[in-house]
């Protein structure tokens, strides 16, 4: 399939790569996401913002722009629903409701999406945080959990929050979480105390559900095992959404990233704890495994919206009412520069993802970490420089709301952030290479003594290396 609709966003090099490796299915799946991006997401962008009213501010988060579930429908029928969720034992885990497709296959389906970053995703269902959170629930959460939670996401009938940043905590070390409890309380029930923020998706109407980090045994020993993931429904008595913050002035309506105090909140440990009792103290065991998979397809969209940033700036600079000095900003050699830096970096990193998500799909997310966390802290970097170049010409409308250059700016930049921070990981990649060191003066010492003997049977005593 040489002229695959995937070659309009995807370089030759890297189809020909990985083309042996997708599926006849995701070559049809991958046909007709191109076909919907391009017919029906991208024309819906301006109406979806249109439709999210300014006035109140307060009816921001008060309903969804109704060309959403226009896109839901469609991409149901299209069979581009849930694309996320792998095959293998995750297909019986998850009821046989997702995609079935591999990691590697679905690392291109979600830069496609990432074209279109704010409405492809949801749009699919393959939007954050609710992905983490089904695949929490899909392997954790008991049958009962499932029925309650899981299957109303899988169909996007319902949304998700994860619940861990606290409010004046360094929260990027996680063994320092602590101002949120879950305790029993005089009836024998957990009591939920505390106060987050940032929570992604906490302003939205449809979300009935929160999956909140809490210390459910402060005194055990191991500070791995003191927390659990218990489930807060947003509308029950004693939970309060403070406020949404902004990133850069952005609020994510109606989805929002909310500050939020959980003010004795009633759960039983059955029904409110992921696992039921057998999920207790294990809430850094199950977000290890959420975050892995979360931070790879954060980057997997990351080279889409890099990608269309790219395209936005080759128009522009093409554009014959924007010449300066008597030339297209194309024929100026540092714009040239650009564009083949941007191209160059887009697809240095593309590779780096596709690895990663081969990895998964071989060795599973734990045995892929090294070459998640080099995704992780290499990929938004990458498209923020790519970001940057595009509105650096487009002059002060770069900046302004006229193109979405700005906005993407403000969510690549969180991406340093989300998910912990890039030192945390720049800091556990270059451990793990560390660990090379000694194998290597094994190979060395080995390679010298054979270089000794051949020198020596050849009668000469020095060499110049
Ligand atoms: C838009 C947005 C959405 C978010 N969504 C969610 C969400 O849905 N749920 C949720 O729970 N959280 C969410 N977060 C929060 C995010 O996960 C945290 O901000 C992140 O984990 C860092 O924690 P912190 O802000 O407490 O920073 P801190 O822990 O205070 O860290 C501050 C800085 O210290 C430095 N640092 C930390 N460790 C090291 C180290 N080892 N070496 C060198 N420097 C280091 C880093 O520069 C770091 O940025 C979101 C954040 C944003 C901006």
């Amino acid at each position: 399939m040489a002229d695959h609709p995937v070659l309009r966003y995807l370089s030759p090099g890297a189809w020909s790569l990985i083309e042996p490796l997708i599926s006849q299915r995701a070559k049809g799946l991958l046909t007709s996401l191109v076909e919907f991006l391009e017919n029906d997401v991208l024309p819906s962008e301006k109406l979806f913002h249109a439709q999210i009213p300014s006035h109140p501010p307060e009816a921001r988060w008060a309903s969804i722009p109704p060309v959403m579930e226009r896109l839901k429908h469609r991409a149901k029928g299209l069979g581009l629903w849930n694309l996320w969720l792998s095959g293998g034992d995750f297909q019986g885990m998850a009821g046989g409701e997702g995609g079935g497709l591999t990691n590697l296959e679905y690392a291109v389906m979600a830069e496609i999406m990432g074209h279109s970053a704010i409405l492809a995703p949801q749009a699919t269902n393959c939007s954050a945080p609710d992905t983490g959170n089904m695949e929490v629930l899909a392997r954790y959460g008991t049958p009962q959990q499932k029925e309650r939670y899981l299957i109303p996401l899988l169909k996007g009938d319902i949304r998700s929050s994860f619940s861990m940043t606290e409010y004046g905590v360094a929260s990027s070390d996680a063994t320092n979480l602590r101002n949120t409890t879950a305790l029993p309380d005089d009836s024998g029930n957990l009591s939920v105390k505390g106060h987050k923020w940032w929570i992604t998706g906490a302003g939205d109407p449809r979300n009935v559900i929160h999956i909140v980090l809490a210390v459910t045994d402060p005194k055990n020993p191991s500070p791995h095992k003191r927390h659990s993931l218990v489930l807060v429904d947003p509308r029950a008595k004693g939970v309060k959404i403070v406020r949404p913050l902004t990133v850069f002035g952005y609020d994510d309506a109606p989805e929002g990233h909310c500050e939020v105090i959980y003010d004795g909140v009633k759960i039983d440990v059955e029904n409110g704890v992921v696992g039921g009792t057998a999920g207790l103290g294990k809430g850094f065991e199950i977000i290890q495994a959420r975050l892995g998979p979360g931070r790879l397809h954060h980057c997997m969209r990351t080279i889409g919206i890099a990608n269309r940033a790219l395209d936005i700036l080759l128009q522009r600079v093409s554009d014959p009412n924007r010449k300066t000095f008597g030339k297209y900003l194309k024929e100026h050699g540092t714009v040239v520069a650009d564009i083949a830096h941007s191209r160059a970096e887009i697809d240095q990193a593309r590779l780096l993802v596709l690895a990663a998500a081969r990895r998964v799909d071989v060795a599973g997310a734990k045995g892929a970490m090294q070459d998640i966390g080099m995704a992780k802290f290499t990929v938004p970097s990458m498209a923020l420089k790519v970001v940057d170049r595009a509105m650096q010409v487009h002059g002060a409308e770069g900046l302004s709301e006229d193109t979405p250059l700005a906005y993407y700016y403000g969510s690549l930049r969180t991406l340093k952030y989300a998910d912990g921070p890039d030192e945390v990981h720049i800091q556990q990649v270059g451990k793990n290479e560390l660990k090379r060191a000694e194998k290597l003066k094994e190979r060395t010492e080995m390679i010298k003594q054979k270089s000794d003997s051949l020198l020596k049977e050849a009668g000469k005593l020095k060499a110049k290396l």
